[in-house]
């Protein structure tokens, strides 16, 4: 934690902003709860309102701090890969529900097909939606 608490004031120094409360708190639900969404990180950011929770979401955004994960036509929030080991989710259409999928395969694919352009790979998102078990079954 202490090691990425101090990158993290460092990318805020590098970008000419200050650690606030709300810039606390909401690094540290995120840091604690892994992918949340929008309504998740409000209610664990107790003292800091809505909108600066909002702002502060938008600003670590800004300066790649968080990454928005889309799930269908909603997205969840979450440390971006500067924090957290490089990883993808698969996500339910139907009841939001996440998880993160093996992807050593996934990696291997992505980097020979940048060869395959002649470009050496620096990054790439990928997220996979679809329908989970429960929400597959026939009502
Ligand atoms: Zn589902
Ligand atoms: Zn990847």
């Amino acid at each position: 934690m202490e090691q990425y608490w101090a990158q993290y004031i460092e990318i805020l120094k590098q970008n000419g902003m200050s650690i606030t409360g709300p810039r606390r708190e909401v690094f540290m639900a995120l840091y604690s709860f892994g992918l949340q969404t929008m309504t998740q990180l409000i209610a664990r950011c107790t003292n800091s309102d809505r909108a600066s929770v909002y702002r502060v979401v938008g600003a670590l955004e800004s300066i790649g701090v968080v990454s928005r994960i889309s799930t269908g036509f909603r997205y969840k929030l979450e440390l971006s890969d500067t924090f957290l080991p490089h990883h993808h989710h698969i996500s339910c259409i139907h009841c939001g529900k996440n998880r993160e999928i093996e992807q050593s395969r996934l990696e291997h694919l992505l980097a020979e097909i940048a060869e395959n352009e002649d470009f050496t790979l620096t990054g790439h998102q990928v997220e996979l939606s679809g329908l989970c078990r429960t929400c597959r079954k026939p009502s």
